[in-house]
Parts: structure tokens; sequence; C-alpha cells
């Protein structure tokens, strides 16, 4: 490894999207054009941007999006309704329900509601166990995202401690499994851990998805760690704190242009791949 090294989040999803390209070519040539629905209830504003940009990519790939914009007061069962109709539709190949729902919604029911073979943003408590028992099809998008960063800059992660700082069912839990998976010592801290520095100061590789801006500090941190910062708060904004882990660290995601894109390149490979599946490429 160079002696430092910026995991440039772009240069990757250029990459994954390049071969995603040939991959979804194939596909038109047999009449099949891989489709992505996303779900967007209610008007926050943040989640119609993230929508949109999904949408967005996806079309700039050729794949279809389908986007169902609903509205802020409907029930719980019309969404389920609506989730029930894209499981059934076989033009559908991927369902994406934006995250947060209004809080009169079961979103965890809604999320469970999804067809396993189009739960390609990973949410499904179903694929989640199969992501941790090591055979999952679709990974959560950005714990699938820092693998990818992580095996195209060919960074070690069998025999390391990797330490992960969160542990949401959407990023910190399922990354911690993929860690495990891989053969690294991994650590998954939370609010609740004790000392939290003592843990980082022993990490070869530190993944922070606290949700908290500039929150790790480079002193805090081992010489040459590699850190990914899966963290983005207002103000483009990791939760860790760029300038003084970059002098401590091997390795580092830079926040924004790191982990964020190669998220959005995940679910379109997850998509991709869930329209192969329909005709065993
Ligand atoms: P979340 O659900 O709010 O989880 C945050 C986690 O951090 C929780 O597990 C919490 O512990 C832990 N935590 C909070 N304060 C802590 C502290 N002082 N010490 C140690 N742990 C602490 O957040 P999330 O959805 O996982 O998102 C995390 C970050 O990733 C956010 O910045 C978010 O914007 C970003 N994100 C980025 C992408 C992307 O595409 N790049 C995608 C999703 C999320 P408890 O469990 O004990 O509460």
């Amino acid at each position: 490894m160079a002696d430092k090294l910026i995991l440039d989040g772009k240069i990757v999803s250029n990459e994954v999207k390049m071969k995603l390209k040939d991959r979804v070519d194939k596909l038109a040539d047999i009449g099949i054009t891989p489709c992505l629905a996303t779900i967007l209830v209610g008007e926050d504003p943040s989640s119609e941007t993230y929508v949109k940009m999904k949408g967005n990519a996806c079309e700039k790939l050729g794949i279809i999006s389908k986007r169902i914009h609903l509205s802020a007061d409907i029930t719980t069962d019309t969404l389920l309704q609506t989730i029930s109709e894209l499981n059934e539709d076989d033009g559908v190949h991927g369902i994406l329900l934006q995250h947060p729902v209004p809080d009169h919604i079961d979103e965890r029911c809604a999320f469970e509601s999804i067809a396993i073979e189009k739960d390609v943003d990973g949410v499904t408590s179903l694929g989640y166990g199969q992501t941790a028992f090591g055979f999952g099809v679709y990974p959560s998008c950005t714990p699938a995202a820092i693998m990818q960063i992580i095996d195209y800059f060919d960074i070690q992660v069998e025999g390391k401690n990797a330490v992960v700082v969160g542990r949401s069912p959407i990023l910190g839990k399922p990354v911690s499994a993929l860690l495990l998976n891989r053969n690294a010592t991994v650590t998954t801290c939370h609010s609740y851990t004790e000392n939290l520095e003592l843990h980082l100061s022993q990490a070869d590789i530190v993944v922070a998805a606290v949700g908290k801006p500039n929150f790790i500090q480079g002193s805090w941190l081992k010489e040459g760690a590699v850190v990914i910062d899966a963290g983005y708060n207002k103000g483009n904004v990791g939760d860790v704190d760029y300038e003084s882990c970059y002098k401590k660290a091997s390795a580092i995601t830079p926040v924004p242009g790191g982990v964020g894109p190669v998220t959005i390149s995940m679910l379109l490979k997850h998509t991709v791949e869930s329209a192969e599946r329909t005709v065993k490429i």
C-alpha cells in the first residue's frame, strides 16, 4: 500500500458502473431491462433528493426507474398493498422503500413485506440473516459499498482487528458481519461502549457509522489504520474528523466522494443481478 492512500469512492463507483453497463446491454439483447421501483412516502426533502439521485443513476445506466410517491397520510395497509403489487410485477427486479417513512406507518412491517428476491437494498431481516450467515445475495448497500472499496484497494482484512462504531441494522451490524465473514476480528461499538478510544487504538480497520459529525479523532487511532467513514452529516461532513485522522491513517475515505457514491452503485449492481437471476445468465 502506498504511504497515504485516499480511498476515492468515485473511482470505485465508476468502475462498478462501467462493468454493469455491459451486463445491462447483454440483458437488453434478450429483451430484458432491469427495473428498480422506489417508494417515497411523504415530502421529506432529503428523502426526495436521495430517491431522485438513485432514480437518475438508474436511468443513466439504462435501468428503468419506477418512481412511486405516496402521500404522507397513507396507512400501513396501503403501503403493504403497493409493495405486494410490486412483488407480483415480473417487470420489477428491485424494490427500495426510502427510509424514514412517517411515524404512523409500521416501517419494519413494510420492509419485511418486500420479497427476498427483490430486496436489493438489504432491508429485510431474512436478507440480514442470510448476510450474517455468509450466503446473503444482497447485503445492505452501504456495507456492500464498504467491502467493495476494501476489495478495490486491496486492503487486507483477514486476521486484522476491525472496529465498527455503530450497530444500526442497515449499517453497523451488517458491515460487522461482512468483515467477520472475511476473517477479521471484529469489535462492534455503540453508545454504551466503555472506553471507545481503547478499542479504536487497537484497530487496523475502523468503520465509522455513528451519525455524529467529526466524531472520531485522529488521536484515538493506531498509526497506519485504514479509516472508512460511512457517515454523512449536514454540510457534507463525515463521522470522522478528517484532518486529524488523515495524519494517522494509512488509508482513508473522503466525505463526500467516499462511501456515498459506491453505495448507489451497489444498489444498481443488485438490481442488475436480480434481473439476471430471472433469466439465469
Ligand atoms: P443510526 O441508526 O443513528 O446509528 C448510529 C449508531 O451509532 C448507533 O448504533 C449508536 O449506538 C452509535 N452511537 C451513537 N453515539 C455513539 C457514541 N458516542 N459512541 C459509540 N457509538 C455511538 O445511524 P445509521 O443509519 O447507521 O447511520 C450512521 C451514519 O452513516 C450517519 O452519518 C448516516 O448519515 C450515514 N449513512 C451513510 C450512508 C451512505 O450511503 N454513505 C448510508 C446510510 C447511513 P446505539 O445503538 O447504542 O444507539
